[in-house]
């Protein structure tokens, strides 16, 4: 979502005459997005905060704009207190603060200065930065803003607003637009990216929505992030087993495979519920790559209750599981009513359990694919070798002169690790062979 976010930025920054630079001691703007979904990314942004402040004494000129979930979309006045250096702050998803700031200080009129800002806002027109046009193969569309479930441990609904599903014409201009400017691949966001539509009953549900953006020309692949066990319908698995250019990848966090714990997480589902949840999505998407979310250390976790995640995330056997350390958020459910009770060792322990667990269940999904050939999107080269992914989202390096930029190419898999996969091209007059 950040990535998004900032491409939307640099897209409006380019209108105003900006262009991109990699070093900081150049630039007069810097924009600096932030994550605060966990205390380490907090620290993080302002770690990078501080770097900037010398920057800003030796030049007064620069403009500092802070962007994203450290501001959140109410003002805060402690935080404009505490960051005297920062000309202005932005809420996620919105570029407006930022281009109403540069063009006022051109001292332009103020009837100008709105029509910057509405420019800025215009999605449907969203032009790349002139460094990534051409170069970008896979790009991500906001469907959903904010979110409006508040498990009890997140801070995303706090600071990224009530939940709010855009117009499908403006996805689809985006689309269109990222397609003419060379994208092959788009991922649609949202934090329960299957709740796209519900606040707009005339207009297209999810399915609906990827139906209509799998007719784009030229356009190769969809995918969409993150599901929610309890809001992906069957529709959208037959959608998705269905439409070619729509991955058969799912991203459906389980969090805990504990039912007390997920009740205290205010999840919604049991762990019987996933079970069942991840059989129908295997039954009904055949060759489904299905990955999860999992917090280990939820206040009040006993070993007992972090044994039934380890024991079902052994069981399920899932392609990937995203795994973080639980960590208070000022203002949620949890960090008002429940504490943190689960020592920063003992989360650690759990946290590498977990990891190694799921590195064995990787390499031996992985392994099925040696020797198989499979459609790969190269995306860039990295370090000589060209890095692509397959459709369920496995990462492929491949040794190759040939420039493979946004190419869709069949691969012959002939190494597997755990978290990568390497191959060969497989050149014409194979293909014609095997044919
Ligand atoms: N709405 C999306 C994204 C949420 S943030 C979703 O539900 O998946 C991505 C992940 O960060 C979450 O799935 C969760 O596993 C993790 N996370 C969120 N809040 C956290 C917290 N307070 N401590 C640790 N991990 C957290």
């Amino acid at each position: 979502m950040n990535v998004a976010d900032s491409q939307r930025v640099a897209s409006a920054l380019e209108k105003l005459g900006y262009a991109g630079t990699p070093r900081p001691e150049e630039a007069d703007v810097i924009v600096l997005n932030t994550c605060v979904v966990r205390q380490s990314a907090e620290d993080k942004a302002f770690g990078r905060l501080n770097s900037l402040r010398p920057l800003k004494d030796r030049n007064p000129n620069l403009v500092i704009n802070l962007m994203g979930c450290l501001v959140g979309t109410r003002d805060n006045p402690r935080l404009r207190e505490r960051l005297p250096y920062v000309d202005v702050f932005s809420p996620p998803s919105d570029p407006a603060p930022l281009i109403d700031f540069l063009t006022r200080s051109e001292t332009r009129g103020a009837e100008e200065a709105e029509t910057a800002r509405r420019h800025a806002l215009m999605d449907g027109d969203l032009q790349l930065p002139e460094q990534v046009q051409g170069s970008l193969v896979s790009a991500y569309i906001p469907v959903v803003y904010g979110c409006s479930h508040a498990c009890t441990y997140c801070i995303i609904p706090y600071r990224r607003g009530v939940e709010v599903s855009r117009p499908h014409e403006d996805i689809l201009a985006e689309a269109h637009a990222l397609v003419r400017q060379g994208v092959k691949e788009i991922t649609l966001l949202g934090q329960i990216v299957d709740r796209y539509g519900k606040d707009r009953p005339d207009g297209p549900n999810l399915s609906g929505l990827l139906r209509l953006l799998a007719q784009i020309d030229g356009l190769e692949r969809l995918r969409f992030l993150t599901s929610h066990p309890n809001w992906i319908t069957d529709e959208l698995l037959d959608c998705v087993a269905e439409t070619p250019k729509i991955c058969p990848h799912i991203e459906v966090p389980i969090q805990a495979g504990d039912d007390s714990v997920l009740e205290n997480m205010k999840r919604g589902y049991t762990a019987e519920d996933y079970r069942r949840l991840v059989a129908k999505i295997r039954a009904r998407i055949p060759g489904v790559s299905i990955a999860t979310d999992i917090i280990v250390g939820f206040p009040g976790e006993t070993p007992e209750q972090f044994q039934r995640t380890y024991d079902l995330l052994a069981e399920l056997k899932l392609d990937v599981a995203h795994l973080a350390r639980y960590s208070t958020r000022p203002g949620t459910v949890a960090a008002r009513r429940l504490g943190d009770d689960v020592s920063a060792e003992e989360k650690m322990r759990r946290f590498r359990l977990l990891e190694q667990l799921q590195e064995s269940v990787a390499a031996e999904i992985h392994a099925r694919y040696l020797g198989q050939t499979v459609p790969v999107l190269f995306e860039e080269p990295v370090k000589g070798r060209w890095r692509g992914r397959t459709t369920t989202n496995k990462l492929v390096f491949c040794q190759t002169h040939e420039n493979l930029r946004g190419q869709v190419r069949p691969v012959e898999i002939t190494w597997t690790g755990p978290w990568s996969m390497q191959a060969r091209l497989i050149s014409t007059e194979d293909s014609k062979e095997n044919a």
